[in-house]
């Protein structure tokens, strides 16, 4: 189930737990549904990266981000996750290019062994 369409329905992402630099969101019926990962927000970032990563958790859980993105059709990756990609507008701070920008800047990394 995709976000936009579990958001249509009424459905709220229930946190589940955290995994590595990622916390993990569960959502639709239960059994069954969708889990969705999004990055762990680090305590000691700089305010301007927890902004952008609360921005982008948000577009992933709701299926729909502040500039206009919306979640596009999934398509499944070879290893079975199933990824859905959104074109963000080419400032908003939740594109892949603009984390990527800060996250270099700030010196983050999402290391999967320790989290943010
Ligand atoms: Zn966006």
């Amino acid at each position: 189930m995709t976000s936009r369409r579990a958001a249509r329905r009424g459905d709220k992402p229930e946190f589940v737990g955290r995994n590595g630099p990622y916390d993990t969101f569960r959502l639709g019926p239960k059994p069954g549904g969708t889990l969705l990962l999004v990055p762990a927000i680090g305590d000691a970032w700089p305010a301007e990266v927890k902004n952008a990563v609360e921005r982008r958790r948000r577009a992933t859980l709701y299926g729909r981000c502040d500039c206009g993105a919306r979640q596009g059709r999934p398509k499944r990756a070879p290893d079975g996750v199933l990824h859905a990609a959104m074109a963000h507008e080419h400032d908003c701070p939740a594109g892949n290019e603009v984390i990527a920008e800060l996250f270099r800047f700030h010196g983050i990394t999402l290391d999967p062994e320790t989290g943010p």
